[in-house]
């Protein structure tokens, strides 16, 4: 059933990372597509060349990122603890969900010391930093009821404190009652109309199997603040 709950949640943050990626892989095909047909016009012209060599490879590179990351997200996977770097982790989560943020035209900021490391299974801490990333995406839209948010900001904090490596994910969406707060780690508790409230539960499930430890602050209409605390040496 554990599995089966996971994977429930999984198919939704998929839903919405592949309706992105979906939208962002036609503007390098139309890219690519433009350089093809110059192609044979065009061929001699070296500032042509100059950028064909650039455009094109990057645009193939971007797109293959991007389902690499896919891939290795939907993989089964068993248990596998290792050094992980920070950074790449981070930067596999939020790479899948640029396309969302754009669209949307969030602003996503960055703080991460590129230095840290810390010994997990990544898989499952990329499933709980997607699942964070979700949750602060859904938590910005779901503001813009209430009032029109001057910036709309999703923000990740990596560093090291003299209690652990920290990482953060920060939003300025709709924020948490304390109620809401005292409930957001139960299996099934959702707040939203097409929620699952899974995602909270199964990642700090997946938290503590990684010796780690999850604290939420919130403020209703403020924003919020999950923060991730893998402790002492390495
Ligand atoms: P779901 O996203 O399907 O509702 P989750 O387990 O991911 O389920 O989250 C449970 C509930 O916790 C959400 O419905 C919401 O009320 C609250 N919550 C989680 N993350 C945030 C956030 N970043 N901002 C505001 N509320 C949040
Ligand atoms: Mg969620």
């Amino acid at each position: 059933l554990k599995e089966r709950v996971a994977e429930r949640e999984k198919n939704r943050a998929l839903i919405q990372i592949v309706s992105g990626i979906a939208h962002e892989i036609r503007n390098p095909l139309t890219s690519i597509k433009t350089y093809a047909a110059l192609l044979p016009r065009k061929k001699d012209n070296e500032a042509f060349q100059q950028q064909f060599s650039e455009v094109v490879p990057n645009e193939v590179d971007r797109v293959n990122a991007l389902i690499e990351n896919l891939i290795d997200y939907v993989k089964p996977k068993a248990r596998n603890v290792e050094s992980v770097h920070v950074q790449d982790l981070i930067q596999s989560c939020t790479l899948l969900f640029l396309p969302t943020i754009n669209a949307h035209q969030m602003r996503l900021e960055m703080s991460v010391d590129q230095t840290l490391v810390i010994a997990v299974d990544k898989n499952q801490m990329k499933q709980v930093i997607i699942n964070l990333i979700l949750n602060a995406i859904e938590a910005v839209i779901d503001m813009r009821q209430y009032a029109t948010t001057a910036e709309e900001v999703i923000a990740i904090n990596a560093r090291k404190e003299a209690c652990g490596t920290i990482i953060e994910v920060i939003d300025n969406g709709v924020g948490m009652t304390s109620d809401e707060l005292l409930n957001m780690f139960e299996l099934f508790y959702t707040t939203k109309a097409k929620g699952s409230g899974i995602g909270m539960s199964l990642s700090k499930q997946m938290i503590e199997e990684n010796h780690g430890t999850i604290e939420v602050r919130s403020e209703k209409y403020q924003g919020t603040t999950v923060r991730l605390i893998f402790g002492g040496e390495l």
